[in-house]
């Protein structure tokens, strides 16, 4: 068995606010770990956090992004999503919205309606995953993934359930369409229970505790917002579940490719950027 190393662990930082709805720390950011997770460029984790009732949705206002997609997945909560093109759509415990900006959105992301006027827990993760060069001004579109629609796939010795949001798990597909090799799968795991998992030799993988406790490769115990990175070499990952968990393993070919990012735009060079500034600067979204 070829074991896939873990190379670091990433330990939630402390939240802080993006916009005024989303409490979120920082897991992983090509500011500073580029090669090490491409094909992924950030990866936020909000929450899970409380809000009381309000009459006004929290979230955040109205901004652009260029050249790489974003993927929004509910734990708990409602987020509500709209754009400068009309679209809009509202996502809800277990689905996933797969973003792809590409050339242009402008949109806002608030949390919905009816979850602002009751309150409760929210908790989610936006994940941006970069394009290549090539794709980066497409045409945007939307893979708005119900939760009913994500396959739901046994782990071995019932150590417990596998939802494939994207990529390929024992030959079964998973629901959302990919630009590069990605893989992203939303588990839940039982106390008690150890099992290997394979990823692709040559993916970058990571594998995020939300909630729970896991050791892995027998050795690194990650409890709560405690991120493994892992070499690209290898293939297995074992794991050991110490507590009853949810966890986030997800992985993808890098792109390797220069990467050229300022806020919310991320391209390939400083030209690109500045293009994309001036190119919504002046309206053309
Ligand atoms: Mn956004």
């Amino acid at each position: 068995m070829n074991t896939k190393n873990i190379t670091r662990v990433n330990r939630g930082a402390g939240a802080h606010w993006v916009g005024d709805g989303f409490p979120v720390n920082t897991m992983f950011s090509y500011d500073t770990q580029g090669p090490e997770i491409s094909p992924f460029l950030l990866l936020d984790y909000a929450g899970p956090a409380n809000f009381e009732p309000a009459d006004k949705p929290r979230g955040v206002e109205k901004h652009p992004h260029r050249g790489f997609e974003t993927v929004t997945i509910v734990y708990q909560g409602e987020v509500e999503h709209s754009d400068s093109a009309g679209n809009s759509g509202k996502v809800g415990p277990g689905d996933v919205q797969w973003m792809t900006a590409a050339r242009g959105i402008v949109h806002e992301e608030m949390h919905g309606r009816a979850f602002t006027q009751k309150g409760g827990t929210l908790e989610m993760i936006q994940l941006w995953v970069n394009l290549p060069a090539k794709d980066k001004m497409s045409d945007p579109r939307y893979q708005e993934i119900l939760s009913d629609s994500i396959p739901v796939v046994d782990l071995p010795g019932g150590g417990g359930i596998l939802r494939l949001i994207a990529g390929e798990y024992n030959g079964i597909q998973g629901a959302a369409r990919t630009v590069t090799p990605v893989n992203l799968w939303d588990m839940r795991l039982k106390s008690g229970h150890k099992m290997d998992l394979s990823m692709p030799e040559g993916h970058n993988t990571s594998l995020l505790v939300m909630s729970g406790k896991v050791v892995v490769n027998g050795a690194e115990n990650l409890g709560a917002k405690e991120l493994a990175l892992f070499s690209r070499e290898g293939e297995t990952i074992s794991l050991e579940i110490q507590a009853d968990s949810v966890v986030l393993l997800m992985g993808g070919e890098p792109i390797e490719e220069p990467i050229a990012g300022r806020g919310p735009f991320v391209m390939n060079t400083n030209e690109e950027i500045r293009t994309a500034m001036n190119d919504y600067a002046y309206g053309r979204f």
